[in-house]
């Protein structure tokens, strides 16, 4: 542990990719795996406490009503942007952070009652158990599938599978791809009563804002089958929604569930080989 600001905690961030650990391995097994990558620096970790201290805040913006985004400059890990979806019944914090000081936890509680915290597969985890005890012990849904993940194990962590109607109006489900248990959030109310899809990166939305794209890897590159894409698009498209947030700044903003099913068509239409005289 370099420096004293961190003497008090006895848990770690990845700096690659903001997940917290209650140990720190030689290297962090999300990075490591195939999806993901350790830097040519090698493994770096910190404490919240050293975060903080590099003078890292985060911010919170609405981004329609009742729905909201938390990042945090400079970023931390991948850079997600965590979603905070409201309802009469309590808010859902979904993707969170891979960090948390006592300024954003009074801007949460200040939108409403958290109720449940949600990433959509490993690379999402954030603090969330941290997350979790700052906002006073709220559960922590962790796809069965990908529970083998959870590096920061606590008794807030709970497992969840098929599909879960979180909130009224706020369903999980399970396409996988990306992960096995690669979720996402379908939000009735959102874009004005059309429908929201949190996608996470299980379907992630185009610099195009008109199509989606569906990878094992990201970062790497690597793909999904035709069969596979076909079942992701199969699960979501049971939902009416108009409008499709990634996990980053990326929104489909309309059209979105037609924007996935074209998208599904082209990915089979240049695995199957239907565009191999362009190439
Ligand atoms: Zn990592
Ligand atoms: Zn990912």
């Amino acid at each position: 542990m370099n420096g004293g600001a961190g003497i008090n905690e006895d848990w770690w961030i990845c700096r690659t990719c903001a997940v917290e650990h209650a140990t720190r391995p030689e290297v962090c097994a999300i990075c490591a795996d195939e999806r993901q990558w350790v830097p040519a620096s090698g493994q770096a970790w910190a404490t919240l406490a050293e975060l903080q201290a590099e003078g890292r805040r985060a911010d919170v913006a609405e981004l329609e009503p009742d729905l909201f985004s938390i990042t945090s400059a400079p970023p931390v890990g991948i850079g997600q942007s965590a979603k905070l979806v409201r309802t009469p019944a309590g808010m859902l914090l979904w993707d969170p952070l891979g960090f948390v000081d006592d300024d954003v936890v009074q801007r949460v509680r200040g939108l409403g009652e958290v109720v449940a915290i949600v990433a959509s597969h490993p690379h999402m985890f954030g603090v969330q158990v941290e997350w979790s005890r700052r906002l006073g012990g709220v559960p922590v849904l962790v796809a069965e599938a990908d529970a083998g993940w959870v590096a920061r194990p606590d008794p807030a962590v709970e497992t969840w599978s098929g599909d879960l109607e979180v909130l009224p109006g706020v369903t999980l489900t399970q396409p996988g791809g990306h992960f096995p248990g690669s979720a996402v959030v379908h939000w009735a109310a959102g874009a004005e009563g059309r429908g929201v899809l949190l996608g996470g990166d299980t379907i992630m939305a185009n610099p195009d804002r008109t199509s989606v794209s569906f990878m094992r890897s990201y970062p790497n590159r690597i793909p999904l089958s035709a069969a596979v894409v076909r079942r992701v698009t199969d699960t979501v498209v049971r939902f009416d929604f108009d409008r499709l947030y990634n996990n980053f700044e990326g929104v489909v903003p309309s059209g979105a569930r037609d924007a996935v099913r074209r998208s599904a068509d082209r990915h089979v239409a240049w695995v199957r080989g239907d565009f191999d005289h362009l190439t």
